[in-house]
């Protein structure tokens, strides 16, 4: 069973990385994957400089450099046009047709899966392992509650797809959105960054707060 973590990661922060790290331990799998997202169009539109996928890349690498079970995954950065989880998972399944596979997700994520392009695919295609999003509050839709009622599982079965896995687990309550707003005020987010990444922020000059130019 492989272990795939998707996300934006701008920038990555000590929730992803506590959130891989229990993973590993509830999985049990031997790796966690963090898949860095082409360019996210739909999240440019706070007013701030858009961070190249190369600076999230980098930022990934550096943020998993110290734990040799977190790997930092770009190879769909490469690709043009939009990107889609549903296609991601079937290049995966592609590459190794016996391999099972549990996507990584936070509860905020999660609520909105049934949205997902060829959500019911998707589904058949991985398990989720779903962390609770200190913080958000809303809940899933009916729909949703309905639909994941006879798939929760105690424990991932690795010769399945379809199962979610809901964790209980405190991770901690940070967010990239929160980070950046943090980063442009100049207030201390040191603390809410893996190792090397707020050196890496500060290097290059990054989450300046300076709006996107028209
Ligand atoms: P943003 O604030 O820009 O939405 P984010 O902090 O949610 O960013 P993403 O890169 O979008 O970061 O998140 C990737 C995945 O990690 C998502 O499934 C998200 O729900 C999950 N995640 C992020 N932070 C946490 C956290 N503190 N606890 C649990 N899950 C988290």
């Amino acid at each position: 069973m492989i272990a795939l973590f998707g996300g934006t990661f701008d920038p990555v922060h000590v929730g992803h990385v506590a959130a891989a790290q229990a993973a590993l331990r509830l999985l049990r799998v031997a790796e966690v994957s963090f898949i860095v997202a082409a360019q996210p169009y739909h999240k440019m539109s706070d007013g701030q400089q858009v961070t190249t996928a190369e600076h999230r890349l980098a930022m990934v690498q550096r943020a998993c450099s110290g734990h040799s079970r977190l790997l930092a995954d770009g190879s769909e950065l490469n690709r043009t046009g939009a990107s889609y989880t549903v296609e991601l998972l079937e290049r995966r399944r592609a590459e190794d047709p016996r391999e099972r596979r549990v996507w990584i997700i936070g509860s905020d994520a999660f609520a909105d899966v049934l949205n997902w392009y060829r959500w019911r695919d998707v589904f058949a295609l991985t398990n989720f392992l779903v962390f609770e999003r200190q913080g958000f509050t809303s809940g899933y839709s009916k729909a949703l509650e309905q639909w994941i009622a006879p798939r929760v599982c105690q424990r991932v079965d690795g010769r399945k797809h379809g199962q979610v896995m809901l964790s209980r687990e405190q991770l901690p309550e940070v967010s990239s959105t929160a980070l950046r707003r943090r980063l442009a005020a100049g207030e201390p987010c040191e603390h809410l960054l893996p190792c090397g990444v707020y050196t890496y922020i500060k290097k290059h000059n990054l989450y300046t707060g300076r709006p996107v130019a028209p």
